[in-house]
């Protein structure tokens, strides 16, 4: 039988691909490690709170982590292509990210997003080169994203998809494994715990994955905002649990339960109330002197409620949560009063909740 041998290789298709790896790799290699930041609690209890601060980010979130695995995997697929559009379905701060690294590496880029989402997020997109491609109805964000992908011939990133499997969970420098090297000369190297909110699920699912991989004894925590399905889907284990109204803590808290999302991994998971995230993120700034998003709130209130479980069980050692996003995005939502209000919020009673638990040591039942 002859060979048959067909050959697709195109030379400055191959050049392209390594020049645009290379840009990738590059801001990596160009950009320091986020630090790890204390938070302080009273010395005698014998328990050390960490926050890693992902807000130091050159595109300001954990999403540039996310964006930056997921243009790794659609350039090494063969995914994305020369003068190829990227197109995703986000409002918020992986569009921001990918916005970033599609200008990088010379390729256009498209967020499709609900008609409301906010004027200081389309500006971002557009401020790093992306288009906002507004659509009516919220729920087709999906369908219109692999429509226009399929009109022009690009590729839709699907975040929502691809969160957990772009990034490499075993190390190679992912959130995990940078974390424990950042703690390797504390009193308390292996952490407790590890808090981690979930949006795609995607940093959740590497950090637990990495710590059963890596056999640690570090229990994974996911909290989940009011509006979200991920505490009654995790619970029940049924796929198709969903949620019919928007979370309010931006980059957390989903309507379906998200593909990227891998519930067998997490030990534990908590209900956060959303005036509870909110007196959280607050009492951060009175605590370090830093703003942050509503879902360091959510994650920061969960490592308090455990920190006080270790308090009154007698137990030291470390819990570790993520500063995922700054402040200075949100002023007019979770900094502001009449949002609250709005929003029919009332922070009171978690805040003095915080406030009782970092004198006293010990949370109301
Ligand atoms: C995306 C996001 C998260 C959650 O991260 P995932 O890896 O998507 O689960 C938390 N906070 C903010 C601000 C985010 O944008």
């Amino acid at each position: 039988m002859p060979t048959v041998d067909v050959d697709r290789s195109d030379p400055d298709y191959r050049s392209w691909l390594k020049e645009a790896v290379r840009k990738v790799q590059a801001d990596a290699n160009r950009t320091a490690d986020t630090h790890v930041l204390r938070f302080p609690l009273p010395e005698e209890w014998g328990i050390d709170l960490y926050l890693k601060d992902e807000s130091t980010h050159p595109t300001g979130s954990l999403k540039h982590r996310l964006a930056r695995s997921l243009f790794l995997y659609g350039l090494c697929n063969g995914w994305i292509r020369p003068g190829k559009p990227v197109i995703e379905s986000s409002s918020g701060s992986t569009a921001v990210s990918e916005a970033y690294f599609a200008s990088l590496i010379g390729v256009p880029f498209i967020a499709v997003m609900p008609a409301t989402t906010s004027r200081e997020k389309t500006r971002l997109i557009e401020f790093h080169g992306g288009t906002c491609h507004l659509v009516d109805d919220p729920r087709t964000v999906y369908a219109v994203s692999a429509e226009l992908a399929a009109e022009s011939g690009g590729h839709y990133m699907d975040q929502f998809t691809y969160a957990e499997r772009a990034t490499d969970w075993r190390g190679n420098n992912n959130i995990a494994e940078s974390i424990y090297q950042q703690l390797r000369l504390e009193r308390y190297p292996e952490p407790a715990w590890i808090v981690a909110t979930a949006g795609t699920g995607g940093t959740s699912a590497t950090i637990a994955r990495y710590v059963h991989y890596m056999q640690y004894d570090t229990r994974i925590c996911v909290p989940d905002p009011e509006n979200s399905c991920f505490f009654d889907g995790w619970r029940t284990g049924d796929a198709e649990t969903d949620c019919a109204t928007a979370s309010r803590i931006e980059g957390i808290g989903r309507p379906r339960m998200e593909p990227s999302f891998v519930p067998g991994a997490i030990d534990r998971m908590m209900k956060v109330p959303d005036a509870a995230s909110v007196a959280a993120v607050r009492a951060l700034e009175r605590a370090i002197g830093r703003k942050a998003g509503g879902s360091t709130g959510t994650g920061l209130w969960s490592a308090l409620k455990i920190v006080a479980e270790m308090v009154a069980a007698g137990r030291t050692g470390s819990v570790v949560t993520l500063l995922c996003d700054p402040g200075d995005r949100y002023l007019d939502k979770y900094y502001s009063d009449s949002w609250l209000e709005e929003q029919g919020l009332d922070i009171a009673p978690y805040a003095a909740t915080i406030e009782d638990f970092l004198e006293t040591g010990s949370w109301p039942v």
